[in-house]
């Protein structure tokens, strides 16, 4: 399978490149991004056939259709990381919450939130391909919490991979720091700024676009890549849970097979509701995708209305910071895959020159037919996280509750939906024991136990062992130094 470029071929790269090579160096001609040539035809059969596979066995089939460039060996060895998560049986369960709502936790891996469900497998495939090119890559990374740990679990004493990790000091949840500061291998390094987020978002993206870091890099025969979800090597693994989670509807007897469902899903840069888009063409029967988002809600205004608008706009603090994102770059793969390269570099220029753009009343309704959208406030969201579990006897997070409100808003009742969770309770459990029970400034460690005590779960081991880990990264530095502390540490 080629990949090629949403925004056309600046003929200074190569027109088609491979799996391999979309991986290593995922930004494409003009800023663009790089998707399949076409999508695999899965169909009624396929889905038929992995009525009764195992999570690993159907996305080993949904992998080889793709016919990518990477060793069967290669793929077994990172899809066997899913047997490290909670169930061996099954990474992704799917349970019932409410009549017609059913959710599907994606944060069962080692770090507890969803970036585990590709990023445990995209640290195997990275490596080996670095490994079989006998090159050396620095993997940059900057997080407002739940990238961060998941890049360092999964690039931990790999071959052929360094990691620098950025995020701001003060800035992530207790719990998501100390996944960072206690890792302990001599390839990772994690920096702390002060700062805010966007001010390690800033520093990476203007290493990653500066020749004379490349060329430093060079000196030391090492090159230079993200591990952002932009990576098509991660939303390849995105699609697979799509399909799982149908399949498990049908397997529940939640659905009949061929009956269309929604899939909702809290989006912050649109790599898991791209999978699901993707899912879907390749042959999920879905009747929509519902997009949910906090008060950063970009994406709500572009599905509703056409325009995307950052004119004036400014990232604002929420309960749900995974989220908090206004370029939302996967957006770019719907645009291309509905209106063209042409359409999606001028809409793409749109944006960078005039913070701005606007689709036409067709495109709109073409987005529209495959797309609805709402956003839930944090006060909302915390109703949410109450109400669901004193009625329903679930707990979610606020990502997850963000679904709630475009669940209520946007699906007809007599259609299933298949909400994402994206994160355990362990992660934001200050946001949640302030739903739960009205106490306020709690640490994690309190609002851990006072959750625990409340919906009678227990806190898991690794969750728990972190107080205790010995903190080995503390290096906290300024934004000016970010490059000099890079460089010492290669
Ligand atoms: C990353 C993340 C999201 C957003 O996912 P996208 O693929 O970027 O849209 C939502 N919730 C949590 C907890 C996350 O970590």
């Amino acid at each position: 399978m080629n990949f090629i470029q949403t925004r056309g071929h600046d003929k200074n790269r190569p027109q088609y490149v491979t799996f391999s090579q979309a991986i290593l160096s995922p930004i494409a001609s003009f800023g663009g991004l790089y998707v399949p040539e076409n999508l695999p035809e899965l169909g009624k059969e396929f889905l038929n056939k992995h009525l009764n596979s195992s999570y690993k066995e159907l996305a080993s089939d949904m992998l080889s259709r793709f016919e990518i460039d990477i060793d069967e060996s290669v793929i077994k060895e990172a899809l066997d990381l899913y047997d490290n998560f909670d169930d061996v049986s099954n990474p992704v369960p799917v349970k019932k919450v409410k009549e017609n709502l059913y959710i599907s936790e994606l944060y069962h891996g080692p770090t507890r939130a969803f970036k585990d469900m590709a990023l445990q497998p995209f640290g195997v495939v990275l490596s080996s391909i670095a490994q079989k090119r006998n090159e050396n890559y620095l993997i940059l990374a900057a997080t407002s919490g739940d990238t961060g740990p998941a890049a360092l679990e999964t690039f931990k004493n790999r071959a052929n991979v360094q990691v620098a990790c950025l995020y701001p000091d003060g800035g992530t949840s207790d719990v998501q720091r100390l996944q960072m500061v206690t890792e302990d291998a001599p390839n990772l390094k994690v920096i702390g700024i002060n700062g805010v987020f966007d001010d390690a978002q800033n520093a990476l993206k203007r290493l990653l676009a500066s020749d004379d870091f490349r060329a430093e890099l060079k000196t030391k025969n090492i090159s230079l890549s993200a591990a952002n979800s932009v990576n098509f090597g991660r939303i390849i693994f995105q699609i697979i849970y799509h399909i799982h989670s149908y399949l498990e509807l049908v397997r529940q007897g939640a659905t009949v097979m061929g009956e269309k469902v929604y899939l909702n899903v809290p989006s912050g840069n649109f790599g898991n509701a791209l999978g699901g888009y993707y899912a879907w063409k390749m042959g999920v029967p879905v009747e929509k995708i519902i997009i949910s988002s906090n008060e950063n809600n970009v994406l709500t205004k572009l599905i509703k209305t056409g325009k995307y608008d950052l004119r004036d706009l400014h990232v604002v603090g929420t309960t749900s910071p995974a989220m908090d994102i206004l370029k939302s770059s996967n957006v770019e793969r719907i645009l291309y895959d509905m209106f063209g390269l042409e359409r999606t570099r001028e809409l793409m220029e749109d944006l960078e020159t005039k913070n701005f753009y606007e689709l036409t009343q067709d495109e709109l309704v073409r987005l529209q037919n495959s797309f609805d959208a709402d956003f839930c406030n944090g006060e909302e969201g915390k109703k949410y996280i109450k109400d669901t579990f004193y009625n329903d006897g679930y707990l979610m997070d606020p990502h997850t509750a963000t679904c709630m409100k475009s669940y209520e808003t946007c699906s007809s009742p007599e259609i299933k939906t298949i909400a994402y969770s994206t994160a355990e309770w362990t992660k934001f459990s200050p946001v949640i024991a302030n739903a739960l029970t009205g106490e306020l400034d709690a640490h994690d460690i309190e609002a851990l136990e006072s959750i625990s005590k409340v919906a009678k779960l227990d806190i898991p081991d690794m969750v728990k062992g972190l107080f205790d880990k010995e903190v080995v990264q503390n290096t906290i530095i300024e934004k000016e130094d970010i490059e000099k502390e890079i460089l010492k540490f290669l």
